[in-house]
């Protein structure tokens, strides 16, 4: 049986730079199931659908095969075979996959995979729906959050570091309008599970919320 770790939360507090280290410190591996997503949503913007037009966006998704693999120890998302990991960071994807992902049957498939993989893998996964619906059997779940002035302070760092001109104002919105969408969708809504341990990084470090989830491993071990 393989051990695996569910981490949800919110947008912007933290799960996929904490996931990474904790995989890291253990030596499993980190699976981020919203690359999933934003590669579905990269397929959608480029075929120019309306994210409104459920219609469309079910009939699309058929024509998309979205797979993980590895490279140099790194999570690699393709769509349809093509590596988009250096497509899908934009606020325009993100903002459409989180309105694609309210269908159901844009998240039927793209959980299956992630069960598979889980099933055979030692991992450490992050999303919305881990520890709720994909994964409710994991080792441990983890729901990481933090205020959303942080979480968009830390986005706009993120963002200017990397040379993009931003609005922090805007970011904040944007983060709270897709929080209430992810929250409040009928299908798998972001929640924390019932056996989750929260955690909240407003005033911790990377580094503190690291060791906190490896001695909630060890106490669980
Ligand atoms: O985590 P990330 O910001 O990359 O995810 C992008 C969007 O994908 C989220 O806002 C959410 O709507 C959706 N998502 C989801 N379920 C997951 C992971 C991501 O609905 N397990």
């Amino acid at each position: 049986m393989s051990y695996n770790i569910a981490v949800d939360g919110p947008a912007g507090a933290g799960k996929s730079t904490i996931a990474k280290l904790v995989a890291k410190k253990m030596g499993i591996v980190y699976v981020d199931t919203g690359a999933m997503y934003r590669a579905m949503a990269l397929y959608m913007l480029r075929g120019n659908v309306d994210p409104s037009d459920e219609e469309k966006i079910i009939e699309k998704c058929k024509e998309v095969d979205v797979t993980l693999g590895h490279e140099d120890g790194q999570q690699v998302v393709y769509l349809n075979g093509e590596n988009v990991n250096g497509l899908i960071r934009r606020e325009e994807v993100g903002n459409m996959a989180s309105a694609i992902s309210v269908i159901g049957e844009v998240r039927k498939n793209l959980v299956a995979k992630q069960q598979k993989l889980a099933a055979v893998t030692d991992c450490i996964m992050d999303g919305r729906d881990i520890g709720t619906c994909v994964l409710p059997g994991a080792d441990l779940k983890i729901y990481l959050t933090a205020s959303s002035e942080v979480r968009a302070k830390r986005r706009y760092d993120e963002l200017t570091a990397k040379g993009q001109e931003c609005d922090l104002e805007k970011i904040r919105r944007d983060i709270e309008e897709r929080d209430y969408r992810d929250m409040h969708r009928e299908v798998s809504p972001l929640k924390q599970a019932e056996d989750a341990v929260l955690v909240d990084s407003s005033h911790m470090t990377i580094d503190e919320v690291a060791e906190k989830i490896l001695s909630y491993c060890e106490k669980k071990a």
